[in-house]
């Protein structure tokens, strides 16, 4: 009787230590969990990021809680998502700046493309005419001129088999929110420094990207200082603003972009 008690009591104490452990984890990820939306509430508010390494791994480990508890708040899953990519962007400029602009590899998604686009589908991508219907052949001329290395992306395949032909050391992305929180988690998996514009404008066709972003990143650069701006740059400010009213107004041109000074 004696040895029937003392193991209830044993499997009694595993019990509540188990429930004890248990209830702790679920109390620790909801504190944390409500810690990741005030922080989204905090970075809509301001577009303040406090403590971003945390934050980034609160909202990957509990994505789902978070994402739920913030639609409450009238935060949705496409918000959360651009404040993950706007984290990212801002953890890795500084090693992405510190690379050369030959070792960067640049991806346009093709739904940028105009829809009348001559462009030829190749081995290595859509091979931009520079045709003038959309603003791809400057912003391609552009980075090409500093070194880079361009691709407008039909698909994901295309952009793992360049990283693994070509293997550069960072990598420059454009897409909508989906692809390029997905595209940055996967260039931080494999270590590479990682920047991404969002789509202003998304869809599959016809696409629209914040051009004064995307070319500010192109030329982002360590030896430009650490706060580099487009706005204090004049020459591809004005480029920035040609192809941005191109796209705008829809007025096909072609302009030959000037030889870029490194
Ligand atoms: S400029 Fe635009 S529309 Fe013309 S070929 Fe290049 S991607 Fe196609």
């Amino acid at each position: 009787m004696a040895i029937l008690d003392s193991g209830y009591l044993l499997l009694s104490s595993i019990g509540l230590m188990i429930a004890g452990v248990g209830g702790l984890i679920i109390v620790s990820a909801g504190v944390l969990s409500l810690t990741g939306v005030v922080l989204a509430l905090i970075y809509r508010r301001s577009k303040t990021i406090l403590i971003p390494n945390i934050t980034l791994f609160i909202l990957g480990f509990l994505e789902g809680p978070v994402k739920q508890i913030a639609w409450l708040f009238k935060i949705d899953e496409v918000f959360m998502d651009q404040m993950v990519v706007d984290i990212r962007n801002r953890l890795y400029l500084n090693a992405f700046t510190k690379i050369a602009y030959e070792d960067r590899m640049i991806f346009l998604p093709q739904c940028l493309r105009d829809p009348k686009c001559p462009a030829p589908l190749e081995p290595e991508g859509i091979k931009c005419l520079s045709c003038g219907r959309c603003g791809i052949g400057m912003i391609k001329d552009y980075a090409e001129q500093l070194g880079s290395k361009v691709y407008i992306a039909p698909g994901s395949t295309l952009i793992k088999r360049m990283l693994k032909k070509y293997r550069p050391k960072a990598v420059l992305g454009v897409g909508c929110t989906l692809e390029v929180y997905e595209g940055t988690r996967l260039m931080a998996s494999f270590g590479l420094p990682v920047q991404a514009v969002g789509l202003e404008r998304d869809g599959c066709i016809d696409t629209r990207v914040d051009v004064y972003s995307l070319m500010e990143k192109i030329k982002a650069h360590s030896s430009l200082g650490k706060n580099y701006c487009i706005r204090d740059d004049p020459g591809l400010f004005a480029l920035a603003t040609r192809i941005q009213e191109m796209w705008d107004y829809s007025r096909p041109q072609k302009v030959r972009v000037k030889p870029v000074k490194k």
